[in-house]
């Protein structure tokens, strides 16, 4: 049987793999791979070939990674932001809590490509107890995000472990797990693991889907069966050019994840991340995009296009601007790009 195990242990991750799977692989990714890791499962990888460059692109390598002489690697400033190792408190209320360092796929825009899947990137019983101790010492937060790496890549014994000691912690009321699970590898949402879930509620679970092919029937099982666990689902989506980055996509995407009780929550403007430069869009680009979704689609379907500002300054929304003037009355256009005018209250 294809556990995810199985399909885990016979994922491409070296040059020679690739070699074997795809008709051209460029020599110079051979230096690509040996700085940024891959994994492609077998189940990601048979989507995309079906799919098209789409998927593809977000799991190859390309040439490109080490050119970028633009961006940066740590753009959120998360090292600065880490009081101690694995830990990102930029917000009064809330952390990040980086629990597993590998993912099913690597993600070739991940913003965390400075570590993900690397050697550099140590998370072990030590690091998650000064985290524990942080959270307990910091009653100010009072929502704890799992990430990494991937969360749901670990054990279900572990995850288990993790949740209870954050339980224990009472100032922390909400946990939410980012995860690119039910998108890369859904057979990992196994009934064990949304057992071990359901137990520590409120428990929000936000995934990771960028495209609309990746929305298949494994997909869909998983993320039925963690809503029918009644976990809250979200979705993040990044904007990557020559991937989604045009309204149809994204509004098929966002109207299949409505469909599937998972909520569009954020649509990322790519962060400055190194090796990413490729994939950047310019933010006019993704705001034109906004217009074309708000009013268009359901509003529950819509997400907040959002950038995360580098140096750690926190997600600000860019959104269309509807308002033409601020006088009394209002003026503003509609979604149709009709004027309308609202007269204020008198002073
Ligand atoms: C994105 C992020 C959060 C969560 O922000 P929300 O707007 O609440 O989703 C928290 N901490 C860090 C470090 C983040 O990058
Ligand atoms: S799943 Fe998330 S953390 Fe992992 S490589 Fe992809 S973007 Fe990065």
């Amino acid at each position: 049987m294809n556990t995810w195990k199985t399909l885990l242990s016979q994922s491409v991750t070296t040059f020679d793999d690739l070699k074997k799977h795809l008709n051209y692989v460029d020599d110079e990714l051979r230096d690509v791979i040996a700085n940024f890791p891959i994994r492609i499962n077998p189940y990601f990888l048979d989507l995309a070939k079906k799919s098209g460059p789409s998927l593809l692109l977000q799991a190859i390598p390309d040439a490109a990674e080490l050119k970028d002489t633009i961006c940066i690697k740590d753009p959120l400033g998360e090292e600065d932001l880490s009081p101690v190792p694995n830990l990102v408190h930029k917000y009064p209320d809330r952390a990040l809590f980086l629990v597993s360092s590998k993912c099913a796929m690597y993600c070739r825009f991940c913003t965390r490509k400075r570590k993900v899947g690397k050697k550099s990137m140590v998370i072990n019983d030590t690091t998650l107890q000064q985290g524990y101790t942080y959270l307990k010492q910091t009653p100010a937060i009072r929502e704890v995000l799992l990430s990494g790496g991937d969360p749901l890549l670990l054990e279900d014994e572990k995850l288990d472990e993790i949740l209870f000691t954050l339980k224990q912690i009472k100032t922390i009321e909400v946990i939410r797990i980012g995860t690119r699970i039910p998108s890369v590898l859904p057979m990992r949402i196994t009934p064990e693991l949304v057992s071990v879930l359901k137990k520590y509620h409120p428990l929000f679970i936000n995934t990771h889907f960028n495209h609309p092919d990746e929305i298949t029937c494994e997909a869909t099982r998983a993320c039925e069966m963690l809503a029918d666990a009644g976990i809250p689902l979200g979705n993040h989506t990044v904007l990557l050019k020559n991937i989604n980055n045009d309204a149809i996509t994204l509004r098929t995407l966002f109207c299949k994840l409505l469909s599937l009780r998972v909520k569009p929550y954020y649509l990322f403007q790519a962060d400055l991340t190194r090796g990413t430069d490729h994939f950047r869009t310019h933010t006019r680009e993704g705001i034109e995009i906004m217009r074309q979704l708000i009013g268009h689609i359901s509003g529950m379907a819509v997400p907040t296009f959002a950038l995360d500002a580098p140096g750690g300054k926190g997600k600000i929304p860019l959104t269309p601007d509807y308002i033409v003037n601020t006088d009394n009355p209002l003026i503003f256009k509609n979604y149709k790009n009709e004027i309308c005018s609202y007269p204020e209250v008198l002073p």
